[in-house]
């Protein structure tokens, strides 16, 4: 990957927002996917790696990120909280893995419709307490609600399995 990527994203987004360190690099190299905790376990830290690392704190970082890798011909992985057990974050082709957690706003809950608009990377089990505290509860407790899942990866992770969806349903009150 041309160095200047480097440099344009932290144009972008902040050099705080943007990594290509090599533990970063691991790090997100895997999901929880059985396959490649096996391969850890026996001694092969990552088969694939992403070039760069960044953590958009905005929609519009998120569109100048999809914007910029367009334009430079790099794939962009979305990363919620990585507890997919599909392998669906594995970046086959380098580049960019964007990690959408700084994007936890949940929104007001619309009495009428009961729904609630929620940013992508917030947490499961946070998007519960929140909903909890204003008196209703989403009714769905996957086991990994605490290990991270977030709502935009349990959404979608279903859907590119062909299970159906999971999250897309109005809220219950308590
Ligand atoms: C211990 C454990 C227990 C689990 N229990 C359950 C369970 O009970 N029920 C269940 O259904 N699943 C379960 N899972 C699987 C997993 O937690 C869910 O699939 C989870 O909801 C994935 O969410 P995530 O944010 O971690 O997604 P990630 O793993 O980060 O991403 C999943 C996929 O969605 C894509 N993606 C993420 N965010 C976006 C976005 N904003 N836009 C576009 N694409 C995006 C990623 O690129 C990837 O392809 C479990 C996993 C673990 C490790």
């Amino acid at each position: 990957m041309h160095a200047s990527v480097v440099s344009d994203l932290e144009r972008l987004l902040g050099s705080s927002a943007v990594s290509r360190e090599e533990r970063d690099r691991l790090a997100y190299s895997r999901d929880m996917w059985p396959r490649n905790l096996i391969l850890l376990r026996s001694g092969v830290d990552r088969v694939y790696a992403p070039d760069v690392v960044v953590w958009p704190g905005s929609v519009e970082e998120v569109a100048s990120v999809v914007r910029f890798a367009l334009r430079r011909g790099l794939p962009v992985i979305p990363y919620g909280g990585g507890s997919g057990v599909c392998g669906g974050t594995t970046p086959r082709g380098g580049g960019i893995v964007m990690d959408l957690k700084r994007l936890d706003r949940v929104g007001n809950v619309d009495e009428a419709s009961r729904t609630v608009e929620v940013q992508a990377g917030v947490n499961g089990q946070h998007f519960e307490d929140a909903l909890n505290a204003r008196g209703y509860t989403a009714g769905h407790f996957p086991a990994s609600i605490w290990c991270s899942g977030t709502r935009s990866g349990t959404v979608l992770e279903p859907v590119r399995q062909d299970r159906g969806h999971g999250l897309a349903r109005a809220l219950r009150g308590r």
